[in-house]
């Protein structure tokens, strides 16, 4: 059996906003297809460091290593990492301007310089994917919460990245159109993507995902299979946490 690789490591990650330590020594490894599970607290760090994984914000110190390589802001082109760690966001930030099909193709042809035919084709193979085969032509304000959450999946997914962020994917949608994202999310989990995802959805964490991590306070405090973390917290405060949300 082959070993798997090691897609990103952090060391001893570090990060401020001014005054305020919201990551404190985070130590953390994602493997190739693994489903990390990222759950805690508001204002407990987790889209910090999700960012800090994409490079939207750059650590105070403290190693970011990916794919076997610390990335450092001042000598990596920035843009590069970013296309090899996608990442998608609560609030879908689509273009409103652009086709659902305009929004896929757009950094492939601009950033990466794929000829358009060739983006478009494997736009709508995307688009197909994640159940919106119909849909290449309209504009995102027509789209459910769901259908554009699905979209911007496709988007991130055309940079063909090695690694997806998802943070709170679900959170702004309407509670019935949850599972049809979360099923997309399952399927590209289980054709293999590497995802760290956070959410409050304890059902997929525990379905979908391979490793919890539960943050407190800008720590990990509790990292572990979902059922043995779930089950079996052995830290007081995973177990607060966990009684005031399930
Ligand atoms: P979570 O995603 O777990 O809710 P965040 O990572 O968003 O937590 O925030 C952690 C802390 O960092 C919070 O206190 C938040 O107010 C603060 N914070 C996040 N982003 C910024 C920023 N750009 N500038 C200043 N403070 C920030
Ligand atoms: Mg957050």
């Amino acid at each position: 059996m082959h070993e798997k690789q090691e897609m990103i490591r952090v060391e001893k990650l570090n990060k401020s906003f001014g005054d305020l330590h919201v990551l404190k020594d985070i130590d953390m490894t994602v493997n190739e297809s693994d489903v990390v599970v990222l759950v805690g607290a508001s204002g407990s760090g987790k889209s910090t460091l999700l960012r800090c994984l994409n490079f939207l914000e750059i650590k105070n110190s403290g190693k970011i290593i990916i794919e076997g390589e610390e990335i450092e802001s001042d000598t990596h082109n920035l843009n590069e990492v970013r296309q090899r760690v996608g990442m998608v966001f609560q609030h879908f930030n689509l273009f409103p301007h652009k086709t659902v099909l305009g929004n896929v193709i757009e950094a492939p042809t601009q950033v990466k310089g794929i000829r358009k035919e060739d983006a478009i084709k494997a736009g709508k193979t995307l688009l197909d994917k994640v159940g919106l085969g119909d849909k290449y032509d309209v504009y995102p304000s027509t789209l459910s919460g769901g259908q554009k959450q699905r979209v911007a999946i496709a988007r991130a997914l055309a940079m063909k990245p090695d690694v997806m962020l998802f943070d709170e994917p679900t959170s702004a949608l309407d509670p019935e159109l949850v599972g049809e994202v979360l099923a997309t999310m399952k399927e590209l989990a289980e054709e293999g993507m590497t995802m760290v995802v956070v959410t409050h959805e304890m059902g997929f964490a525990r379905e979908v995902g391979d490793w919890v991590i539960y943050m407190h306070d800008g720590k990990i405090v509790e990292f572990g299979h979902p059922n043995d973390v779930f089950d079996n917290p052995k830290e007081k405060r995973t177990q607060e946490f966990l009684g005031s949300i399930l």
